[in-house]
């Protein structure tokens, strides 16, 4: 058993010796024991990061001392790659090979904000007098409580963790209960490289139990949150309580829209990445595929045989080239998704029943599925099922390809294929979604903003947004020649 509570510079037990069993997707085996924290553990670790942001341990090291930690955990994230792969891929089920992309992206944020850090000022005001001297100053948020999803473990809370250290904030990292094991190694990272005691801490736990004290507590300030539609809804209603700020983001129903002019080989190859990678276990998944009514046979026949060619198995199948979902119970979800979506009259074009083959069997293994003859008014139109579920729309002009990518609550990402330049430019500026590829479908910067319009969410994490999330603005007014104000009579 590994004690997985960070508080305070020290690895403990949960306060009540209370244990989680981390066990594989893929085939059930048991990966890890860990620690289950409670409300008193998250107590704790909030009095911990109280106390050392308002010691101002941390926020005294200034921008460039800061920038040169974070340098140095990208350093340490590369030299651990193999070790901290394995973890994601134990914990998750998925790919050895995804996990490996996975820790380079989270390297990779880290020297993002690290050269943020680097290039951090304040800002000077004209103030109109010659004696006054007016600045911007940006300072950290505070104590901040970062909460993080079970799909992509480690990257999801590095676009949090990373940040908040850049900015100077004290921090309670909670990630999913399902997926622990890299968070607990990122926290063992950030010590080696010498992040101050207290500043960084790490209850490991069910959001269920400690999910409102790390959101309602008076001494958190901020609220980083990433997950699904209504625990964010609840996290919001919450914060309110102590006019917490909260960032969101939260889920998405992806629109990938196809026009006939489209690069159709090209288009075709995305349709199918963009709804099975990591078994659609992606916010930003293209899991609604619109196409021009022309191309529909051709395209939705192609997309079936790449789609039966699909080989699942676990992180150390060589073979495979998606794993399983993360939880049983979270494969029941997806059945159920899937049942509603044929009652509503999707047609059923391929997948539709759970892995049975002897190899998958201890796994929660769901193959790549395709619902046809789909519209706006149903439900798997709609909501996400967050597993390998696409369905399929038709459109007959620019309007109505428009129209449809935007019936949706949510606004994370979306796609457009066409060969016309002009046509492309004009769906993605009335697109109402976070992110818009043309002709492609998936990639991300550190250094472009991500986040959703409308339900997905709200602020932005990477880009220079993502570090704005973490600070204060201040106006700093100094006058150096101070008079009287004379504006009431001073009786003299
Ligand atoms: P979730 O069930 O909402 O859980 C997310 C996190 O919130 C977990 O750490 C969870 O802890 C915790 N939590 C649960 N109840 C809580 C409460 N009352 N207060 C505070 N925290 C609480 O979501 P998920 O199933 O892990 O993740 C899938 C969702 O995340 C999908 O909707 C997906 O679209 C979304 N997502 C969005 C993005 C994005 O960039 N927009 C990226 C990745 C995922 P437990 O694990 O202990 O329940």
């Amino acid at each position: 058993m590994r004690s997985s509570i960070f508080i305070d510079g020290e690895w403990r037990p949960a306060s009540d010796g209370a244990t989680r069993e981390i066990r594989s997707p893929a085939d059930g085996s048991l990966i890890a024991t860990v620690s289950e924290g409670k409300i008193d553990d998250a107590l704790a670790a909030i009095a911990a990061a109280r106390s050392s942001f308002d010691s101002g341990v941390f926020t005294s090291w200034g921008w460039a001392r800061r920038s040169a930690l974070l340098a140095t955990v990208a350093d340490l994230l590369e030299r651990d790659v193999e070790l901290i792969a394995a973890l994601e891929s134990g914990d998750t089920g998925k790919r050895i090979i995804e996990s490996k992309y996975d820790v380079a992206d989270v390297a990779a944020t880290f020297r993002h904000f690290a050269q943020l850090a680097s290039e951090q000022h304040d800002k000077k005001i004209d103030s109109g007098i010659p004696h006054v001297s007016s600045r911007i100053t940006y300072d950290a948020i505070g104590v901040c409580s970062l909460i993080g999803p079970w799909n992509y473990p480690l990257l999801q809370i590095a676009w949090k963790v990373a940040p908040a250290l850049a900015a100077g904030c004290s921090f309670i990292l909670k990630p999913s209960e399902l997926t622990p094991s890299t968070a607990m190694h990122l926290l063992k990272l950030l010590e080696e490289a010498g992040v101050p005691r207290g500043v960084a801490n790490l209850v490991t736990g069910a959001g269920s139990v400690i999910g409102d004290t790390l959101t309602t507590d008076p001494r958190v300030d901020f609220v980083s949150f990433t997950g699904g539609l209504s625990t964010g809804k609840r996290i919001m209603s919450k914060a309110a309580e102590t006019v917490k700020k909260v960032a969101l983001e939260l889920g998405g129903k992806n629109p990938h829209i196809i026009f006939a002019d489209a690069d159709l080989d090209a288009a075709t190859d995305f349709a199918v990445t963009a709804a099975f990678l990591h078994s659609g276990q992606v916010c930003s998944a293209g899991t609604r595929l619109i196409l021009e009514r022309s191309i529909h046979d051709q395209v939705v026949t192609e997309i079936v045989r790449r789609a039966k060619l699909i080989r699942l198995g676990g992180p150390t199948d060589l073979t495979a080239e998606t794993g399983p979902l993360i939880s049983e119970g979270h494969l029941k979800k997806v059945e159920e998704y899937l049942a509603r979506g044929v009652q509503e009259g999707a047609k059923l074009l391929v997948g539709g029943v759970r892995s049975t083959a002897p190899e998958l069997s201890r796994g929660w293994y769901f193959p790549p599925t395709i619902l046809d003859n789909c519209d706006t008014s149903m439900y798997c139109v709609q909501e996400e099922s967050f597993g390998p579920i696409m369905t399929v729309e038709v459109f007959e002009s620019e309007e109505e390809a428009i129209r449809l990518g935007n019936d949706t609550i949510y606004g994370l990402s979306g796609a457009v294929w066409s060969k016309d330049n002009a046509k492309t430019e004009r769906v993605s500026k009335a697109l109402r979604h976070g992110t818009v590829w043309i002709n492609d479908y998936g990639p991300y910067k550190p250094a472009a903003e991500w986040g959703g319009f409308k339900a997905s969410g709200n602020g932005r994490e990477l880009g220079e947004h993502g570090l704005q999330e973490y600070l204060e603005i201040k106006h700093i007014w100094t006058n150096n020649s101070p008079s009287k104000s004379g504006w009431f009579a001073d009786g003299i």
